[in-house]
């Protein structure tokens, strides 16, 4: 289920996390929720564990932009749809692969 499909968020909670992806639902937007525990190779690291909010690449920025409310409105960070990489606010397009804001 993981493959092909991108991280948005991770959550301390199952809750949270849930309420985010009925979010994301509500707008049309299908994900999934994955436990993330490091597939058990670093037991030593379980307190970080945490809920891993996954959607397809092509529904990562309009996904992103919900949960953090800035909904595309021009301002605010983003996310590049084509690479993944933190846009900076304030410019039109990604300053690692070019590809235009959304
Ligand atoms: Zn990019």
């Amino acid at each position: 289920m993981r493959d092909g499909m991108t991280r948005v968020e991770t959550y301390g909670t199952e809750l949270e996390a849930e309420m985010a992806l009925n979010q994301l639902q509500a707008m049309g937007i299908s994900g999934v929720l994955e436990k993330d525990d490091a597939d058990g190779l670093m037991p030593q690291l379980d307190m970080i564990e945490g809920i891993v909010l996954l959607v397809f690449p092509e529904d990562a920025a309009q996904a992103r932009a919900i949960l953090q409310g800035t909904g595309g409105d021009g301002s605010g960070p983003w996310t590049c749809p084509a690479c993944g990489e933190e846009g900076e606010p304030g410019y039109d397009a990604c300053w690692n692969c070019g590809r235009e804001r959304m």
